[in-house]
């Protein structure tokens, strides 16, 4: 209670010894000066620091008189007396002056007495509480005024409100003052406790009434730490380990590993016990692995392939690799193998037991060192036995390849080009052989020559040509591979005026030559429909090549198909399942080239060589391949895994899918014009000499302007991932019910065995995708064939589409339609809308009728017609022919 002192001169208050509250003896302040008019007594307490205080309450507790009680000073006797303060800075002594004192309140009694008793008395005690308004200075002065009461001060107390010091979420709270306003909230930082951290300072709020509110954050244990009653964080023991902050317990060190001291995030590991940078904590040490077991070698002429068991011991790791090293040894000393070395599929970081090495030299000595690595080994000061050496001998090799080719000499008609000795000639080379080819589309009009010094000159060229040029040794072991293709051109011997004669000569004889093709053209009347027959004369044929031809069909891949590096490429999504793996829908970004949609064929994991080769095949055929009709191949991915087939993006994916997804969808122009885009296709395959083997609906694929380009190239393989593909007795897979009988029973695969297969797409397509001679077995099929039976009409199939599938199922081959017949009768048909309208629903007669006069109009077809109608005796499976 804060010191009251006696009010100086005015003072008619008495300090006096009474029980106070909790019926203790007490001093307190008395004054009853109830009979004699204005009183004004005053009481001051000394000067009150705030301490920085920022509301303060004053507690005053005090008894005071009824007046009633009292008889004759009802006019004199008062009931309340006055409470007043005065801010100041420090202590003034015990004058003061009343005038600066401002009022708080009038104080009255809840509770008065009437009764006055000295000796035993019972108190009753009032309780007031006030605060004081905001006070700036250092401290402070009360004052009780008494203007005739009877009253006793017994206790003033002032005080101010703080929230205490506190722990809360692993964070310590100082405590806090209470703010000015009864609504703030004073938000307190606080700070973690010892072994504790946090991300961001955890805080809480502090209220105007000394109480913690809204706590925000807290800490964690940090590492080396755990949680423990109390609100602690208390150090992990020996022995023990906690890795990471958090909420989580110290755990016993993982096997090979302790920890002798407290507070540990990390046990160590023990001697010989490694842990790598990317190990956790949690991960038991662990050491280098022990040496590879059984390693052997086989040789094949200058390559070496290696292969080894895993080492007994992986050092309790699963990243076990291997590097090999490489040296060539002499009688006395082994040095480390030149860069010309070839590692497959490389040196170091093997995860497979097995390497190839190439590029060798014939006839010399190596000695290969196996090494395990592991996560650990880089760490390992005292390395384990991790390796295993074996010593190998090269046999004879044929010489490597010649790579610097040069044109020395030119003449016009003679080339003189010298080349160097390949860099490995694996023994003494006998001669060298030179390929010389024009260069034409395909290079096939080719000149070999033989010569033992390393220059010639080629005779009897064509002045301003081009020529390709390769080269290739020989030595005992046989021909080393070919040199890449070089480009020389001869000079032009013609002067400027002999140019002219013979450019002049050649328009001259182009001119006699057209004339001479328009008059046949008219006199076959194939000159009447826009000028087709010219532009066919006039193109070039091209012939494919079988890539089998090619000693490594690896070579052929990258004869006809261009290698793309794999970003150049992003994968969009799924589209269809091949037989070698997924078909993905990509895009392709060719530097300087515009982007383009692209269908993505991969060749999964754990393919054999066999299956790399003929899946590669197909890119191979492609590749020969540039026509609208056909699917286009932009190239290869054969660098790296997985092996992946690009080509042209088919939007409406396989035609047998869509037709039956479209099913009557389509008007007859549509379809027929679909059914063209695959004859041209196929004509140019036959064009170009190559035998598809396996055309169906499901072999084509459809674009989005409903283009049709004849897919799925193979070799003879063709219907090995066929799934319509079953084997014959002769042990071949076929497709029965799209193949043409000879196919069958003699593997006699031409072009007119295409027509037959030609003849199935026409009436899968008129029919939407139908199976064709549905669920009959194969047997039956084959039968059914053989005794003249012929697939019927679609419904709503014209007869001439019929008709011309008739035709294509002729039993003779050499009676059915060649591709380019079939092409310019759909022409005519197209163009003749009448001979279309007759489906096997209409009149009969009538339709006889159409169909002749339209016929009459064919005027070549009418040839072939003829011919082959003589030998027609087919009848379809649901009528029989009236002729
Ligand atoms: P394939 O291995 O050629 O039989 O292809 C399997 C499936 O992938 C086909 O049935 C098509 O659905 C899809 N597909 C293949 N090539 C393409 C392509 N160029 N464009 C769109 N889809 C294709």
């Amino acid at each position: 209670m804060p010191r009251l002192l006696p009010a100086g001169k005015i003072a008619n208050w008495e300090e006096i010894s009474g029980i106070g509250a909790e019926r203790m003896p007490d001093r307190f302040y008395q004054v009853c000066n109830v009979i004699r008019e204005s009183q004004n007594n005053w009481l001051r307490t000394h000067w009150v620091p705030r301490n920085g205080a920022q509301r303060i309450y004053v507690e005053l507790k005090f008894t005071l008189r009824d007046c009633n009680s009292i008889p004759g000073v009802s006019h004199t006797c008062k009931e309340t007396f006055n409470l007043f303060y005065h801010e100041a800075n420090g202590e003034s002594g015990p004058d003061f002056d009343v005038a600066k004192f401002t009022k708080i309140d009038t104080i009255a009694a809840d509770e008065s007495f009437t009764h006055v008793d000295v000796g035993d008395r019972v108190l009753k005690l009032n309780t007031e509480v006030r605060e004081l308004p905001s006070l700036s200075a250092r401290g402070f002065y009360l004052a009780f005024q008494d203007v005739g009461a009877c009253v006793a001060l017994v206790t003033v107390r002032a005080y101010y409100k703080r929230c205490s010091a506190t722990v809360r979420g692993l964070a310590m709270f100082p405590a806090t003052v209470a703010g000015a306003a009864s609504s703030s909230l004073l938000v307190v930082p606080g700070t973690c406790v010892p072994g504790a951290h946090a991300a961001e300072v955890p805080r809480m709020h502090c209220s105007s009434d000394g109480e913690w509110l809204v706590p925000i954050g807290q800490c964690t244990c940090r590492a080396g730490y755990q949680q423990a009653p109390g609100n602690r964080c208390r150090a992990c023991r020996p022995g023990t380990y906690k890795a990471e902050a958090g909420a989580q317990p110290c755990e016993v060190c993982p096997v090979h590993s302790s920890s002798l001291k407290e507070a540990t995030a990390s046990c160590t590991c023990h001697a010989a016990f490694y842990r790598a940078s990317t190990d956790p904590p949690s991960y038991p040490c662990s050491r280098p692995p022990s040496a590879p077991r059984n390693l052997i070698s086989s040789v094949n002429e200058t390559s070496v392939i290696l292969e080894w068991n895993p080492p007994r011991n992986s050092g309790g790791r699963e990243d076990v690799t291997y590097q090999v090293l490489c040296q060539q040894c002499s009688a006395s000393s082994c040095e480390p193998c030149g860069h010309a070395v070839h590692f497959l599929p490389r040196q170091d970081r093997l995860k497979a037991p097995t390497v190839t090495i190439a590029h060798l030299n014939a006839h010399s000595n190596y000695s290969f060192t196996v090494e395990a690595l592991n996560g650990v080994s880089s760490l390992a000061t005292k390395v384990p036995q991790s390796s295993a050496i074996v010593n190998v001998t090269t046999n004879q090799a044929a010489p490597s390849e010649i790579t610097a080719v040069q044109k020395e000499g030119d003449s016009g008609d003679s080339l003189t080009l010298t080349w160097s000795q390949p860099t490995q000639p694996n023994g003494v080379i006998l001669d060298y052989e030179l390929s010389c080819c024009l260069k034409d589309l395909r290079e096939h009009n080719c000149t070999f020559l033989k010569v033992k010094s390393r220059s010639i000159t080629v005779k009897g060229l064509r002045p301003g040509a081009v020529y390709s040029f390769q080269i290739r040794a020989r030595t005992v072991a046989g021909y080393g591979a070919y040199s890449a293709r070089v480009y020389f051109s001869t000079t032009s011997t013609l002067s400027g005026e002999m140019k002219e004669i013979t450019i002049l000569g050649g328009c001259i004889a182009m001119v006699i030559l057209l004339l001479v093709f328009f008059i046949a053209c008219f006199i076959s009347g194939g000159f009447s429909h826009k000028g087709v027959c010219f532009t066919v004369k006039l193109r070039r044929i091209k012939t494919y090549v079988d890539p089998h031809t090619y000693e490594d069909p690896a070579q052929a891949v990258h004869e006809f198909a261009k290698e793309i590096g794999v970003s150049c490429l992003a994968i969009q999504s799924v589209v269809g399942a091949g037989e070698f793996g997924e078909v993905y829908r990509g895009v392709l970004r060719l530097t300087e080239q515009p982007e383009v949609l692209v269908a993505i064929k991969t060749l999964k994991a754990g393919y054999s060589e066999k299956q790399r080769r003929d899946f590669l095949s197909e890119a191979s055929i492609m590749g020969q391949f540039e026509h609208p009709n056909i699917i286009r191949l932009e190239g290869v991915v054969t660098k790296t895994t997985p092996v992946m087939i690009i080509t042209e993006f088919m939007e409406n994916g396989s035609l047998d899918a869509f037709l039956r997804k479209n099913d009557g969808q389509f008007t007859l122009t549509q379809v027929m014009g679909m059914l063209r885009g695959i004859a041209v296709g196929m004509k140019y395959l036959a064009d170009m000499n190559y035998i598809h083997r396996d055309l169906a609906a499901r072999n084509v694929l459809v674009n989005g302007n409903l283009v049709c380009k004849v897919s799925d190239f193979g070799l003879s393989r063709g219907l090995e991932d066929d799934p319509q593909a079953v084997y014959t007795t002769h042990g071949s897979k076929i497709p029965i019910r799209w193949t043409a009988p000879e196919a069958i029973a003699f593997h006699k695969f031409t072009s007119a065995s295409d027509v037959w297969s030609f003849g199935i797409v026409m009436w899968e397509m008129m029919s939407y995708g139908e199976r064709p001679y549905w669920n009959m077995t194969n047997q039956d099929v084959i039968q059914s064939i053989e005794e003249g039976y012929r697939l019927p009409a679609p419904i709503d199939c014209p007869l001439a589409l019929h008709q011309l599938m008739l035709d294509c199922w002729q039993k003779e081959r050499s009676d059915r339609p060649t591709f380019a017949q079939l092409l310019a009768y759909l022409d005519k048909l197209l163009q003749t809308p009448a001979a279309l309208k007759v489906t096997s629903s209409t009149n009969a007669s009538e339709a006889m009728g159409v169909l002749v006069s339209s016929v009459k109009q064919w005027v070549f077809l009418e040839l072939w017609r003829t011919h082959t109608h003589t030998h027609t005796h087919t009848h379809t499976l649901t009528y029989t022919d009236t002729h």
